[in-house]
């Protein structure tokens, strides 16, 4: 990537408790026909951080285009930590208190080496079918990552 000015949080959609990270993560990529991972960044269960796909290269983690109408995997770092499942399968923000505490430092470190203007959730980057420049939950195409990141990461931005 050439400019790096966003963040995009994920969850990897697995059930609470299911200890899988970079290489699991990798695997499914490969099945959906990706070159190697598609996020950056894998937080695991016990908050380690294990790196992704290389920032030197485009992601392939989130293909809608923000408000600079260019698609976020060329210009934002996508961050997934392991989980967004209930042990029924529905969206839950399952983070663990080490993955809490290894995210907030993560994208802090990002955001003091990037001039990041923006964190989110990726379901913040549905389109905005009401054009009131707000993605409301009607609007989310996924729950993905099933809390509200824009709301807790927004004051770790420095810029
Ligand atoms: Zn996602």
């Amino acid at each position: 990537m050439n400019k790096i000015d966003s963040i995009i949080i994920h969850c990897s959609a697995t059930k609470d408790g299911l200890d899988i990270g970079k290489k699991e993560i990798t695997q499914m990529h490969l099945q959906r026909g990706f070159s190697t991972i598609g996020y950056n960044y894998v937080i695991r269960l016990d908050g380690t951080i294990e790196v992704g796909r290389s920032l030197t290269i485009d992601g392939a983690h989130c293909n809608s285009k923000g408000f600079s109408g260019v698609s976020y995997n060329k210009h934002s770092i996508g961050i997934c930590y392991v989980g967004g499942l209930d042990a029924h399968g529905k969206a839950a923000d399952t983070r663990t208190p080490a993955q809490k505490e290894a995210l907030a430092n993560l994208i802090k470190k990002l955001c003091s080496k990037y001039q990041i203007v923006e964190v989110l959730g990726h379901r913040d980057t549905s389109p905005d079918l009401d054009g009131d420049g707000i993605v409301e939950p009607n609007e989310w195409t996924k729950m993905c990552p099933c809390f509200d990141a824009k709301k807790e990461y927004s004051d770790l931005l420095v810029v």
